[in-house]
């Protein structure tokens, strides 16, 4: 059990990163004038899987602040998709696109808690760990199909997720020393949502 108040100092700076990753975003979509707005594909169907106990802790953090019949019909959807579509999806080594449970009427309910590939998503990027892979080049990401029709030919703008990664995987280091945490997280926002 992870005491509350040792766990906010660990969330504010996390907070900070999330704010340094959405200036990122902003910048490189402003340069190429990428308008996310409504696409028929959303991101928010995409069955993505988070990887760090500060994501798993500021989600709940978000869900705790929500008014309580808004917190009880993201459950109730959360509970559907983790028990049933997801666990199929798992065993059967698919991805079927369902709307995340936090995604009500087309809006995130927990927009300022939502983690990490909700904000990135969808802007081509790079990446490189050349101490852990042993390659020494970065691993490019291209965006996604509505950046491709709006964007495809305009030159790429730089954006390096490097020093984003490190500083999130740096912080979860710290909280998993601080709270002895050992196991490893895999988990879908629906999965945390009722974990
Ligand atoms: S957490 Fe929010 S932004 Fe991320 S997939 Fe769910 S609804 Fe979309």
């Amino acid at each position: 059990m992870v005491n509350e108040q040792a766990l906010e100092p660990f969330l504010e700076s996390l907070k900070k990163i999330f704010e340094a990753m959405n200036a990122k975003y902003d910048e490189a979509a402003s340069f190429y004038g990428f308008q996310c707005d409504g696409c028929d594909e959303n991101c928010c169907k995409t069955l993505f899987y988070h990887h760090t106990h500060l994501e798993f802790f500021y989600l709940k953090k978000g869900m705790n602040r929500l008014p309580p019949e808004t917190k009880k019909q993201v459950f109730k959807r959360a509970v559907e998709m983790a028990t049933e579509a997801i666990q199929n999806a798992d065993s059967e080594k698919e991805h079927p696109r369902i709307m995340c449970p936090a995604n009500l009427k087309g809006r995130c309910v927990i927009y300022e808690y939502r983690p990490m590939i909700c904000r990135l998503h969808g802007i081509p990027s790079e990446w490189s760990f050349p101490q852990k892979t042993g390659v020494n080049r970065a691993v490019i990401s291209s965006g996604c199909e509505e950046f491709s029709r709006q964007c495809n030919k305009k030159e790429y703008f730089k954006f390096d997720r490097t020093p984003l990664y490190l500083k999130l995987s740096g912080l979860e280091k710290q909280l998993k020393e601080h709270f002895g945490l050992e196991k490893k997280i895999k988990m879908t926002v629906a999965q945390i949502i009722t974990s």
